[in-house]
């Protein structure tokens, strides 16, 4: 189908459908948000017409742009009621943190790679949203400035919970991220409650990795 005979309201809808609810996603304001945001926007042109299919594609830079049923799935472990201060490492093409300001008050997003930045904000900015923020840097240090956070989601695969950013995630808050080896990682997330830490797994997930001082070093891999 060429990219301008598409129908993609139609494609997210069934997108929607099929891979998000039918997964098990109950979250109404995530399943909502998933029908409004244009997800074609944040791909390269020529793959406009995969951008409602059931797996990652790729964006520049070597990186891809996650599942749409991952995004799902990782949105809703973090709870957010509408209020909250969320962190993002991993911008990528900016599809997740425009998922989180349709479904919280603040975004600040970071990510390691310059082009993406550029590529995210614009289309972020072309889409109307006012709340978010994204920052040239090495994510695993998180962000100081604007810490601490009530929720923390990283997009990139961590060999473990990186604690920097256990020390900004905000007292009841959650962190959300895909921790495990290079080629394969455990959706954890952790909840601080009264200071201490409680982690649960919710599957298996294959990530691109988190690569930084907290994170996997470049010549590991
Ligand atoms: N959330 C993204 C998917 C990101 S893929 C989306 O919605 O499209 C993971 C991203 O994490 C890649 O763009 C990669 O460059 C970035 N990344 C890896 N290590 C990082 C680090 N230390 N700090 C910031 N970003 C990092």
């Amino acid at each position: 189908m060429a990219a301008d005979k598409m129908d993609y309201k139609k494609a997210r809808e069934e997108m929607v459908r099929l891979q998000i609810e039918a997964r098990g996603i109950t979250d109404r304001r995530i399943l909502d948000a998933m029908c409004k945001i244009p997800r074609e926007k944040f791909v390269e042109e020529k793959f406009y017409t995969s951008a409602y299919a059931d797996y990652p594609l790729p964006i520049s830079d070597g990186q891809t742009i996650s599942q749409p049923y991952i995004v799902a799935l990782m949105t809703q472990c973090l709870n957010l009621k509408g209020n909250e201060k969320v962190l993002e490492i991993g911008t990528g093409s900016g599809y997740q943190a425009a998922i989180l300001a349709e479904l919280t008050r603040k975004v600040y997003s970071v990510e390691r790679f310059e082009t993406l930045v550029e590529r995210a904000k614009k289309v972020i900015e072309e889409l109307g949203y006012k709340n978010v923020n994204i920052f040239v840097g090495d994510g695993t240090v998180g962000l100081k400035d604007f810490s601490p956070y009530d929720r923390i989601i990283v997009t990139a695969a961590a060999p473990e919970v990186p604690s920097t950013l256990v020390e900004q995630l905000q007292e009841n808050g959650i962190l959300v991220a895909p921790v495990g080896s290079l080629y394969s990682q455990d959706l954890k997330v952790v909840e601080k409650k009264s200071g201490k830490l409680y982690t649960r797994s919710e599957g298996g997930c294959v990530f691109v990795p988190l690569i930084g001082k907290y994170g996997w070093k470049s010549n590991e891999f």
